[in-house]
């Protein structure tokens, strides 16, 4: 049933790694070449796992896909790829039911996105009338230098082949668009803190966890010119299930200096990253 397979460094192939963190029957591993994070063990069934994870959660997905604070956050934040506006092509990479390309059409774009998740996708295709691809990136088969912006929020964890998502990211923009990315800060307060009682720290489902150095490098090897990278939010606060850790109070009060002091040192909670592929 849950029968787990042995992994190694997406970069380096099968070299020597250092375990982090032993969680779950699996662990983090941390290879000792490049520095990816990875989970040593993952889930036979993974794709599986993470259809019925995502088909479970579909209607709360949806429903919180028209909240107005959260729409107007994520409007705010497209008006920032207007200046890359070019060919008018958008992609969302890991796009679930597709809330986020609704948007971005909203504000003029022609939207595609990629998801494996099945029931995700399909219900973006039947109720949203969007242009979804269900599976990975390499197997949607996008012509190259087609896209202005690739977007991807909270996938890059959950991705089996993160060099090779990259590598077809930078083959499928045009020079001079832009990859923006978030996921989650391995190298931040709250893991630090929280370690396993960090609902996100779970090799099973998040079988590659970063750091900032881990980003750009995967830039570097992907022929995507590394930008910028920052870091958001410092929130102690422990939320894995039947996690017994409670907030001691001094932490809860330095959850503003903590998020101020992530400006400087980039451990916030999640790595936001934006690259360029190199204009011809
Ligand atoms: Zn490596």
């Amino acid at each position: 049933m849950n029968e787990l397979v042995e992994k190694h460094c997406d970069v380096c192939g099968e070299c020597e790694s250092v375990e982090l963190l032993r969680l779950h029957g699996s662990a983090y591993h941390e290879c000792k070449i490049c520095g990816l994070i990875f989970a040593k063990w993952i889930l036979k069934n993974y794709e599986e796992a993470n259809e019925a994870a995502f088909a479970a959660e579909l209607q709360d997905y949806v429903r919180k896909a028209f909240d107005d604070r959260r729409s107007r956050r994520l409007i705010r934040l497209l008006h920032r790829f207007e200046k890359y506006r070019s060919s008018n092509n958008f992609l969302e990479l890991g796009c679930n039911a597709g809330s986020v390309l609704l948007r971005a059409q909203a504000l003029g774009w022609k939207t595609s996105g990629v998801d494996i998740a099945y029931a995700a996708t399909e219900y973006g295709r039947a109720n949203w009338n969007l242009n979804l691809h269900t599976g990975t990136i390499d197997s949607a088969g996008y012509p190259p230098g087609y896209f202005d912006v690739v977007y991807s929020n909270a996938t890059l964890e959950h991705v089996e082949h993160p060099l090779a998502t990259l590598r077809e990211v930078a083959r499928v923009l045009r020079p001079g668009g832009v990859f923006y990315c978030n996921t989650v800060n391995w190298d931040s307060y709250k893991r630090e803190i929280l370690g396993e009682n960090w609902f996100l720290i779970a090799p099973t489902h998040h079988i590659h966890l970063y750091t900032p150095k881990n980003v750009e490098m995967l830039c570097a090897k992907s022929d995507l010119t590394h930008v910028r990278t920052w870091t958001t939010g410092a929130r102690v606060k422990a939320n894995a299930p039947g996690s017994t850790f409670v907030t001691p109070w001094y932490l809860n009060l330095m959850k503003g200096p903590l998020s101020m002091l992530t400006r400087v040192t980039r451990k916030g909670d999640s790595i936001h990253f934006l690259a360029e592929k190199p204009p011809k």
